[in-house]
């Protein structure tokens, strides 16, 4: 038995459900974040700019082709569109991505340091360390590229003095992401008051970091 591919208005429903748990738990402040999911033609679907999630509604949501011609929609796509769209033109397999502004995780940014896959599923949800990008202004084509970049065979990136940029196969695949990193993010920054962290063995990360890549790809 094979399970059908979601419709164009069940990925909407569960975009707009991944961004209202995206303000519930925390992950940002008001109107800040957003989310881009591809539609089975192809299209992209994105949160609209500086709208309460709270009331958000399927209509709100905009719809642009790859390139980011707007399609449908009555409000003005999320400012970081060109980050949504260069790494869903990048990575072909991923359907699903978020930007966050989670608090653990901006301490990071903030540092310039990357979030450790210190937990064995970190590894398989995540696919190893996730890594810090170079300071570039939000909104620009520069931060995708530079995302786009960072992101590679991980499911995460952290956005230096910004926040986190995440992707998976559907939206709730991005939230659990973002979740797990921000979750891992805390349990680090609390780990080393206790004393220096111990990883996980190398041969048993990388193991664990083939799952991911697998669950992405289809192959090791
Ligand atoms: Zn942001």
């Amino acid at each position: 038995m094979t399970i059908p591919d979601p419709s164009p208005e069940e990925i909407k429903t569960e975009l707009l459900w991944a961004a209202q748990e995206m303000l519930r738990t925390g992950l940002v402040e008001g109107t800040a974040g957003n989310l881009a999911a591809r539609l089975p033609d192809g299209r992209v679907v994105l949160t609209p700019s500086s709208v309460d999630y709270a009331t958000m509604t399927p209509e709100d949501l905009v719809v642009c082709t790859p390139d980011g011609e707007v399609l449908e929609g009555h409000r003005s796509p999320t400012t970081e569109k060109a980050l949504h769209l260069t790494v869903l033109r990048t990575y072909p397999e991923l359907g699903a991505t978020m930007h966050c502004h989670a608090k653990h995780v901006t301490m990071f940014a903030i540092t310039r340091q990357p979030v450790p896959a210190v937990v064995e599923e970190f590894d398989v949800y995540v696919g190893g360390d996730v890594a810090c990008t170079d300071y570039r202004e939000t909104g620009t084509q520069e931060l995708a590229d530079e995302v786009a970049g960072r992101l590679a065979d991980r499911a995460a990136v952290v956005m230096a003095n910004h926040g986190l940029f995440c992707a998976g196969r559907r939206p709730r695949d991005a939230l659990h992401v973002a979740a797990l990193v921000e979750r891992t993010a805390e349990i680090v920054w609390g780990a080393r008051m206790l004393g220096p962290i111990v990883g996980v063995p190398e041969d048993i990360g990388a193991k664990y970091a083939s799952f991911y890549r697998f669950g992405r790809t289809g192959s090791f």
